[in-house]
């Protein structure tokens, strides 16, 4: 029998933890964690998770502002937000939705978010904290999925895990999370040659590549843990459905335990975005 990862479940008890710990947090410190979450423009997908994000962080019991700006928001504007929230005390995460309008400058903004305001882990001085295994603030989406194989499979050492893809958001990070958890990682990309059997030899396969149920079921090695990263929007008997990277029913006949989409890394993002948050807050009062 396949196991399913389920993110929903897993990442509930995540949020449960971190109510508690801001509670906490709050009685000790007399200070409630701040989260701004800045959107710029209209995209629906967007604004989706720009709702998600303000509503949980509200449950999570944290103080959080939404600030939205319009499609054609010049880049000092945005700027002068980010320096404002930067300077603003009661704000101890911002973060930026990403992608931005095209006529914004992304790594720019990324590199003026005040390092110890990062929740998304992205400013450089956070990246190679991660490439030097001393990063307290961690992509999101990585740091969900490690919470899962860790659930999934306890110990990670010794395991071959294959990362498919290289994106600065998932695939770097995931590699560099892997490597410090102790496992051999390999990483293909579109310009890998003979993914197919590289992705045979995985004992994990993370699938972040944005392309619709790509990793087929004889891809996969029999028993592997597969953790599917993919949110790809496609059209099925004339319904708008999600998929993931990986052909889920397929796989799931090989695999020892992999995570579905919808239903598995989403729902881990945005908790891992609250426990970055209650980090950020717990260090900037202790700085
Ligand atoms: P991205 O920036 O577009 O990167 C995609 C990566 O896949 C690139 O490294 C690319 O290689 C590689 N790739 C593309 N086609 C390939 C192929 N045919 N064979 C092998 N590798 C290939 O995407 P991303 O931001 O990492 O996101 C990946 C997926 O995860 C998307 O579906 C996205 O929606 C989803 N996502 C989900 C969450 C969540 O919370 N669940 C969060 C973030 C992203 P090159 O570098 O060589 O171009």
């Amino acid at each position: 029998m396949t196991l399913l990862i389920d993110g929903k479940k897993i990442s509930a008890a995540v949020v449960e933890q971190l109510a508690i710990d801001t509670k906490a947090f709050i009685a000790e410190f007399g200070v409630t964690p701040g989260l701004a979450v800045v959107l710029v423009g209209d995209d629906p997908a967007s604004q989706v998770y720009v709702r998600n994000k303000v509503k949980q962080a509200t449950a999570a019991g944290f103080h959080s502002t939404e600030h939205r700006l319009p499609a054609d928001t010049g880049q000092a504007e945005l700027n002068a937000l980010v320096e404002q929230l930067n300077n603003d005390p009661s704000v101890h995460g911002i973060l930026v939705q990403l992608p931005l309008p095209e006529q914004l400058n992304e790594p720019e903004i990324i590199r003026l978010i005040a390092a110890e305001k990062d929740v998304d882990g992205f400013h450089p001085l956070n990246v190679g904290a991660l490439a030097s295994g001393i990063a307290e603030l961690i992509p999101c989406t990585p740091m969900g999925c490690m919470i899962m194989l860790e659930k999934t499979l306890g110990d990670l050492s010794g395991k071959h895990a294959v990362v498919v893809g290289r994106s600065n958001i998932v695939g770097k990070p995931m590699a560099a999370l892997l490597l410090q958890a102790n496992c051999t990682v390999t990483v293909v990309h579109s310009r890998s040659a003979d993914i197919e059997a590289i992705c045979r030899q995985a004992d994990i396969l993370v699938a972040a590549v944005g392309r619709p149920e790509m990793i087929r079921g004889s891809w996969i090695k029999p028993g592997a843990t597969v953790i599917d990263v993919g949110i790809n929007a496609v059209e099925k008997d004339g319904k708008r459905r999600l998929v993931g990277d990986v052909a889920f029913s397929e796989a799931s006949e090989v695999a020892g335990a992999i995570s579905p989409v919808p239903g598995g890394v989403g729902p881990m993002t945005i908790a891992c975005l609250m426990k970055n948050t209650l980090t950020a807050a717990r260090q900037q009062i202790s700085a």
